[in-house]
């Protein structure tokens, strides 16, 4: 088996790359995209310049004004910046044979066969620049999980993890680098006094296959440096379907938020109908003004094909929530999981 040579991509402040691209006196300003309830809420990603007066991702738009007098805030446009990642995926294609999207602004392709990988990373992100005008950050290494952390540790730039050196370079870099890692296992790692990937490696291999099986065996190969993996095309079906829905003003009346919640719940059956799946399980979760939540889960014998049986136990599963409450709701969540295949005579002749 050839080394498979993995290259992980990800746009640099994406989303106010795209306002740039399609405003470019923009260029080289302090400039914020910003969404949330309003548009106008939180800060989705910033420009160099307004970095430099420490806006950050994910602060609130207030505060990142008072950091910064001159900042432009641009509200979020996703159709846009979906229509420029397809641009951006298509120059990447011509780079590759395969090809693996993992976000809008973020994806793996296969340069196994390459026999310079840096060259032809070089040569991909001249061409995304040239002829879409995105700036991208890379990360070569022997794996997924590899590659991802080059990239995050050269950002802005590029990161190449020679054959051979992945050991040496995982060593001093902390476990909640790890994209996918969690709080969960990252806190039962830490209860095992491994915080970094040198601590994982010196741990007994049994121990960790014992504490979070496959994936505790694959960390610890991973951490000495013997995870080569080659780049699968995932054809991932859904696993779950779900709408949120975020009220404008803070809704007291919890008759009206049900039926809110069964208008979310109808669309998304819907959707479900014309994927031909049926779900099993069901779940509800309410966001109080105050920031606490209550939820709520069902799980049917079999499948439910029956809408109104659905939307009955949503009713008793969104009562169960807020039952005994007084609290104002601010937000609600339906999910549908554990999806299977409707039989297709169902649909013919229901
Ligand atoms: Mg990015």
């Amino acid at each position: 088996m050839k080394t498979p040579r993995i290259l992980h991509v990800d746009g640099d402040n994406y989303f106010v790359t795209c306002e740039e691209i399609l405003s470019p006196t923009l260029r080289g300003r302090a400039v914020v995209v910003a969404g949330g309830r309003r548009q106008d809420g939180i800060v989705l990603s910033a420009s160099r310049r307004a970095k430099a007066f420490g806006v950050k991702s994910g602060m609130a738009c207030f505060r990142a004004r008072q950091l910064c007098a001159e900042l432009v805030v641009c509200p979020a446009r996703p159709e846009v910046y979906r229509q420029i990642s397809a641009r951006m995926f298509a120059v990447l294609n011509r780079f590759s044979p395969l090809v693996v999207p993992v976000s809008i602004d973020e994806g793996f392709l296969d340069l196994s066969a390459e026999a310079d990988g840096a060259a032809r990373w070089h040569e991909l992100s001249a061409a995304v620049s040239r002829e879409v005008g995105l700036a991208l950050s890379g990360g070569l290494a022997n794996s997924r999980w590899a590659s991802k952390l080059a990239t995050d540790a050269g950002k802005p730039g590029f990161l190449e993890i020679a054959a051979g050196r992945e050991k040496e370079f995982l060593s001093p870099r902390d476990l909640r680098e790890l994209s996918g890692i969690g709080e969960h296992r990252a806190d039962a790692l830490a209860a095992l006094g491994a915080r970094k990937f040198s601590d994982v490696a010196a741990l007994p291999s049994m121990l960790l296959r014992q504490r979070f099986g496959i994936w505790g065996q694959k960390l610890w190969l991973f951490a000495n440096g013997e995870w080569p993996e080659e780049l699968l095309a995932e054809v991932r079906p859904r696993t779950m379907i779900s709408r949120q829905k975020t009220f404008s003003f803070d809704v007291r009346d919890y008759c009206r938020v049900l039926q809110f919640g069964t208008v979310e719940l109808k669309k998304l059956l819907a959707q479900l109908r014309r994927e031909q799946l049926a779900p099993r399980e069901l779940g509800v979760t309410v966001r109080f003004a105050d920031f606490s939540e209550a939820s709520a889960k069902h799980r049917f014998r079999v499948a439910q094909e029956r809408d109104e049986i659905i939307c009955a136990m949503f009713a008793a599963k969104f009562r169960e929530c807020v039952s005994g409450q007084t609290k104002s709701v601010r937000q609600l969540r339906v999910a549908l999981w554990n999806l299977s295949p409707q039989p297709a005579q169902r649909l013919l002749f229901p």
